[in-house]
């Protein structure tokens, strides 16, 4: 008998690739599924980049890349920084990974001691926590509501730091309730970490530009922070790069170091042809993207009508990302087709067994009143999604 690790064992498996295997597997069974869990645009990649990543073949990029990345990449990240984000990094303080999700457990492999403690506020990203649990870190978790628009105020965080705090983990705008964080908000964060010389923050930007309506900002551009702040981003979102697989991080110089030795233990350095496209997305104009940011912009007020008109549901109104999160709790307790609701899961499954509408649990983000529909679908998929939600639940 094979025995895993304990800590395999206690690993969680990622909620949003285990909704989305689901809904693949009815969807291969033969019902006509609308999948909205999983938090990946609908487009396909610029041709422009494609065709960047077409000459590198026939360039004959093909071998091992620097670990930390190809120079040229490393310099277009730098500018990139610089360009949207007023952030000055030395090219020694930049790692290409193999996505923002390694550039994220490097930092925690890099940093984290057994006990260590990471402020997590709710609702965080699903594979946060287990991120930080496999490096032996406690996840310590901070109730945000939707009064407060699932934003994490200063006297929350000063109230959760104890003498073991190591790191603060947030993504802003935030996967999965689309808040933004204004400048005011993580200035008021700042000055309470000011107390704190010790705690360092892993500021999550994948969303940055999928933003519609404040100004995005960097924590690290906030005065005091940059030296303490890792600075964490990736082409999957904005530039639909998913399965491209490229992340990179900013970073003081020692933590940016212990990443490149790390990842070069684990996976060397990130794909040639990828790194050499993503040299041409960044450099690009960022109005390249518009359209798609437009799309998601009227897709986002398309499902916020259509959710206002379902009785039951509660949200915010996001403000980036392309999510919202609804609060579904009035449901608890009630049954429909014979399923009682006890919580967020139930629900999650009730919308997938009963009305082929894949969405994500809330409990998987830490708020288990919620639930997490993705709204990177056509407008087609989402009306009918909707509409089929509306009729099962007012059934
Ligand atoms: N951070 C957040 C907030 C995300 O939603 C995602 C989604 N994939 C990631 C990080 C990881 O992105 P990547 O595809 O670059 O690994
Ligand atoms: N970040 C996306 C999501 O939240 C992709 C899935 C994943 O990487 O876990 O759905």
């Amino acid at each position: 008998m094979i025995k895993l690790s304990d800590k395999i064992e206690k690993l969680e498996t990622s909620a949003t690739l285990a909704m989305a295997a689901k809904a693949r597997e009815l969807k291969a069974e033969g019902h006509q599924i609308i999948g909205l869990s999983l938090g990946e645009p609908d487009f396909n990649t610029p041709e422009f980049i494609k065709k960047a990543a077409i000459e590198a073949i026939e360039d004959n990029y093909n071998t091992y890349t620097p670990v930390d990345g190809y120079p040229e990449l490393k310099v277009a990240i730098q500018q990139k920084f610089k360009r949207d984000n007023n952030l000055d990094y030395s090219t020694q303080q930049i790692v290409v990974s193999t996505g923002a999700k390694q550039s994220l457990y490097n930092v925690a492999a890099a940093l984290i001691n057994p006990g260590d403690e990471v402020i997590l506020p709710c609702p965080y990203w699903v594979s946060y926590k287990d991120i930080v649990k496999l490096n032996e870190g406690s996840p310590v978790e901070v109730k945000t509501s939707i009064d407060q628009d699932f934003k994490m105020t200063a006297d929350q965080l000063r109230k959760a730091i104890t003498p073991k705090t190591k790191m603060i983990w947030y993504s802003s705008p935030c996967n999965p309730s689309g808040s933004v964080y204004t400048k005011e908000e993580l200035e008021a964060l700042a000055e309470v970490l000011a107390d704190y010389p010790q705690v360092v923050v892993v500021s999550d930007e994948i969303y940055e530009h999928i933003n519609f309506g404040h100004q995005h900002v960097s924590m690290a551009s906030i005065t005091g922070m940059k030296d303490r702040t890792v600075t964490v981003n990736g082409v999957s979102k904005a530039f639909a790069m998913t399965g491209w697989r490229i992340g990179y991080i900013g970073a003081p110089k020692a933590i940016a170091k212990a990443c490149t030795k790390l990842q070069g233990q684990v996976t060397s350095g990130a794909n040639c042809i990828a790194q050499r496209a993503v040299i041409t997305a960044l450099q690009a104009d960022v109005s390249e993207i518009d359209y798609m940011i437009d799309e998601f912009k009227t897709r986002r007020q398309l499902i916020l009508n259509l959710l206002k008109d379902i009785k039951g549901f509660d949200c915010n109104k996001p403000e980036g990302a392309f999510y919202v999160f609804p609060d579904i709790s009035s449901f608890f307790g009630k049954t429909i087709k014979d399923k009682t609701i006890q919580n967020a899961t139930d629900f999650s499954l009730l919308l997938l067994e009963e009305a082929y509408v894949a969405t994500v649990t809330g409990e998987a983000f830490g708020n288990p009143n919620c639930i997490r529909i993705s709204y990177a679908a056509s407008q087609e998929e989402i009306k009918e999604a909707m509409q089929r939600i509306k009729n099962l639940v007012e059934s």
